[in-house]
């Protein structure tokens, strides 16, 4: 582990001050999961950590049937999940932070870091995109708001500028009829990295998908949303055809590479899978609102 230094911010600004002074080398702490492993690793020059958990507005969650959902970017994981509101309108949310570690990372662990740590299989984001997240961001030019669907830029790349950090993602509210799932295939049962990810969220009448988002992980430098799985299902009658243009779809998106823990066969396989089971999940709970 690199010697570093610890600043706790209570505030917005204060962590804005301390991000902008300690320079390039000055990180955002959320629950310490990705980037405390990082450093001991120095597989990252650190040598200030500035710790927002103690920023109330970030450790706060608020749903309104108006308004949505808007998750403060260093509540824990284990309390996004536990929340009744999320467990009922934000199903693929409740799912996708469920799984991610086990119950001891899960209560640091947060939304803001798995976005700030920009991995491509991480496992929140194909959720937060899929149900169109939107990013509160402060920083030394104030505040700004990015769509989650474009926030990393590559593996462990993302559009912050220096100084820059997640205050809260944003998540409206779901229209009648609207339902969302999220998948992950991994060779375990739990603490393992996604081989594939995926989520949809999607809108029906009656039969027909109005809208949908598809979104999925570990396939690309980025999550990446798949226009082409929405389009083959948009204007369409659910159909057992439909479903697999979809996965068809998602499969020649994808453009995965060999590592230990899948092959570009393996993975190109599970994003056509993977894609089709979350529509399938999806429709049947936008059937059921
Ligand atoms: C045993 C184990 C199992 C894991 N399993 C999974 C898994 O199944 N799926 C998965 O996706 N991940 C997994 N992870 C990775 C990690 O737990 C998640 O990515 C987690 O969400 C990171 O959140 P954190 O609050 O701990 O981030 P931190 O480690 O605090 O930060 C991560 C990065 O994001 C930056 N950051 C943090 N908060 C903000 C913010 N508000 N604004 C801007 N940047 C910020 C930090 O500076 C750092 O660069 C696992 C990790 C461990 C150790």
């Amino acid at each position: 582990m690199q010697a570093l230094k610890y600043a706790r911010a209570t505030s917005i600004d204060d962590a804005v001050r301390m991000l902008r002074e300690g320079g390039d080398t000055a990180r955002a702490l959320a629950g310490g999961t990705d980037v405390i492993v990082q450093a001991r690793e120095r597989r990252r020059v650190i040598d200030l950590f500035v710790d927002i958990k103690h920023i109330p507005d970030l450790m706060a969650l608020e749903y309104d049937p108006r308004r949505g959902l808007r998750v403060g970017a260093a509540v824990p994981l284990y309390q996004i999940y536990g929340n009744a509101d999320v467990q009922r309108v934000y199903p693929a949310l409740r799912a996708a932070t469920h799984v991610i570690g086990g119950k001891a990372i899960q209560g640091r662990a947060t939304l803001g870091g798995n976005l700030g740590n920009s991995s491509p299989a991480a496992d929140s984001i194909p959720a937060m995109m899929a149900l169109d997240g939107i990013a509160e961001i402060a920083g030394p030019g104030g505040r700004r708001e990015v769509h989650v669907d474009v926030f990393c830029t590559g593996p462990g790349r993302n559009v912050l500028e220096p100084g820059e950090f997640i205050v809260a993602l944003r998540f409206p509210q779901p229209g009648a009829h609207s339902g969302q799932a999220w998948e992950r295939f991994i060779p375990r049962n739990e603490m393992d990295i996604a081989v594939v990810n995926a989520a949809c969220a999607l809108t029906l009448s009656g039969e027909t998908v109005s809208a949908a988002r598809i979104a999925i992980g570990a396939v690309a430098p980025t999550t990446i949303m798949v226009p082409a799985a929405a389009e083959a299902l948009v204007g369409r009658r659910l159909s057992d055809e439909t479903v697999a243009a979809a996965g068809a779809a998602a499969k020649a998106t994808a453009t995965p590479i060999d590592d230990m823990r899948g092959t570009v066969r393996q993975r190109k396989h599970l994003a056509d899978v993977l894609v089709q089971r979350v529509i399938r999940a999806a429709a049947e709970r936008a059937r059921a609102n």
